[in-house]
């Protein structure tokens, strides 16, 4: 007999659903999962959103999100936890001096800045769509202690298995979904 479930359930089974797996962009090779089509989705938008601040309640003070889309995660998860925003921004595009860090991609390299605007000793949960190689992350965080913060958690929307991600980044990390 199928199990009886929670809305918040149907609404997070829904919300795996609507991401879309695109192959051979944005080059040959590579499989991009696509969040759009969640965050299009009222319901599955926010249950998403609360499973992926949930195991982290009381536990830090401010959200950074990671360009381009874990701004939309961290602007969501900010208003719903009630606490501030640090955008992590890709290099060259911050109005005034910033810290940075360069690290490896699974397609090229980057390099991400963010502005000192952190309170100091803030306790930061980092917020990004796809956790795949872990480089991000991992700058993500050397990028915060470097700006006097401490890493509270980090939560990821999609893990894709078997890149090694969590070598890199820490295996602490909180993912909602696995692919
Ligand atoms: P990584 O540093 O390899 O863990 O890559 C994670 C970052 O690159 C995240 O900010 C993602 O938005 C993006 N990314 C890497 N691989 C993919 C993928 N297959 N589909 C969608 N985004 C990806």
């Amino acid at each position: 007999m199928k199990p009886v479930q929670t809305p918040e359930l149907d609404a997070l089974d829904r919300a795996e659903s609507l991401i879309a797996v695109i192959p051979d962009y944005p080059q040959p090779g590579i499989l991009f999962r696509d969040i759009m089509p969640l965050l299009a989705d009222a319901a599955a938008l926010r249950a998403t959103v609360e499973a992926l601040i949930a195991p982290f309640a009381g536990q830090y003070d401010v959200v950074a999100g990671i360009e381009a889309r874990g701004f939309l995660l961290a602007g969501a998860a900010a208003m719903v936890e009630g606490v501030g925003l640090i955008p992590i921004r890709k290099a060259g595009k911050l109005p005034r001096p910033a810290a940075s860090v360069s690290y490896a991609l699974e397609y090229g390299t980057a390099e991400i800045e963010a502005h000192d605007d952190l309170p100091h000793g803030a306790r930061v949960l980092l917020l990004d769509d796809v956790l795949a190689t872990g480089g991000t992350i991992a700058a993500a965080r050397e990028l915060v202690e470097r700006l006097g913060g401490s890493v509270a958690g980090t939560a990821i929307l999609l893990e894709l298995d078997g890149l090694g991600g969590r070598d890199i980044a820490g295996s602490d990390i909180h993912a909602v979904f696995h692919a």
